[in-house]
């Protein structure tokens, strides 16, 4: 962390924090749900204990914030078929445990595929520029903050055998989806800082407007995480849907307006399910018609032959978490079954995943 980010960890400061956000509980007098949509937001709470902090009727319940959580198992399945069919799939480490319907990059691996994890959607492009004679895939996951430097790999015109398998998501949309959930009653939004550094916060202007719903956009030090959470008991304390920047060192109105212009260039919207939540519209991204050799999907005739999935999977509640109906404890397979050693579902694998931040640091935060 940086010298900045240190001052947001000062514990007397986050005691004082505490105490505003019982007065403001005080002065709301009923209970308040927020959700966070972040799995670093999940990390900073289960790390510093920020839970634990909380004044009585103020719960911070988990959302979509995972993308490899999200990631649906066809997706995964597609990604195994062309390990299988000979190609070198490129992912980052946090997928290449995440289970398909059959099985995973992991056991794809084991059984004689290539498959190498790459920290960057640049180092997939030097794997495909250090052997000519292969195609690369590169499996392509996450939130804007992955999706813009992919876009970018691909405006840049990289090698004729790179292509991507995009599994890559675009968070407002998911929001609304939970938002609109029966059984979820969400009094306000923190919205994930990283993503926001790209997209700008103003992203959630139409979100606010038709929720009515007070979204802040929040950092990921335990000071960020609980500014976040005070500015959002003020706008509900007031009866206000406000949206703010509590992390305006590093996110503006506007966000980063090249790597948004070049990332919708190349990607556009489409439905798509969700693991384990919804089929959701216009919330994952795909290739645009132009980058069409670029898409792995359309270059490779990809035909997973995938029979039945785990019976344990059928057990797994990693949507319900995400979509914030449930906690990694209500599932049976918490910590017995499921474990980050032997992981039954997404939740369980990513370090954004609930379930394995939970496991990480020693349960319920
Ligand atoms: Fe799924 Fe495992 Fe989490 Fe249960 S503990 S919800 S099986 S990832």
């Amino acid at each position: 962390s940086s010298e900045t980010d240190l001052q947001f960890r000062d514990p007397d400061a986050a005691h004082e924090l505490a105490d505003r956000l019982a007065a403001l509980m005080d002065d709301i007098g009923e209970s308040v749900s927020l959700m966070h949509v972040c799995g670093s937001h999940e990390q900073a709470i289960a790390k510093f204990g920020l839970r634990s902090m909380l004044p009585d009727g103020l719960s911070i319940r988990m959302g979509p914030g995972c993308p490899v959580c999200v990631t649906n198992m066809p997706e995964v399945d597609d990604a195994v078929a062309l390990a299988e069919q000979g190609a070198i799939v490129a992912t980052y480490g946090d997928m290449y445990r995440v289970p398909g319907t059959e099985g995973s990059l992991a056991d794809a691996s084991a059984a004689g595929a290539d498959v190498e994890i790459v920290y960057s959607a640049s180092e997939a492009v030097e794997l495909a520029a250090d052997n000519p004679g292969r195609e690369v895939v590169f499996f392509a996951t996450g939130f804007e903050t992955t999706a813009a430097p992919t876009a970018a790999i691909l405006a840049g015109g990289p090698p004729k055998n790179f292509s991507i398998l995009s599994a890559h998501k675009y968070v407002p949309p998911a929001m609304e989806v939970v938002a609109e959930l029966p059984d979820t009653d969400i009094d306000g939004f923190l919205a994930a800082g990283h993503a926001a550094t790209i997209t700008g916060y103003g992203l959630f202007e139409e979100f606010v407007d038709q929720y009515e719903t007070p979204v802040v956009v929040g950092g990921f030090e335990p000071l960020d995480v609980l500014l976040g959470v005070e500015r959002l008991l003020e706008n509900i304390r007031d009866g206000e849907a406000g949206l703010e920047n509590a992390y305006p060192r590093c996110v503006s109105r506007e966000g980063n307006t090249a790597a948004l212009e070049t990332m919708w260039d190349v990607f556009e919207t489409t439905s798509g399910e969700w693991r384990g939540i919804a089929e959701i519209p216009d919330a994952n991204l795909v290739l645009r018609e132009e980058y069409a050799e670029y898409d792995a999907r359309t270059r490779f005739d990809v035909d997973p032959a995938v029979g039945d999935s785990d019976p344990l999977t059928e057990q797994c509640l990693c949507g319900d978490i995400m979509a914030g109906t449930a906690d990694p404890d209500d599932c049976d397979l918490f910590g017995e079954e499921c474990t980050p050693g032997n992981p039954v579902g997404a939740c369980m694998v990513s370090s954004e995943g609930p379930c394995k931040i939970w496991q990480e640091y020693g349960g319920k935060p």
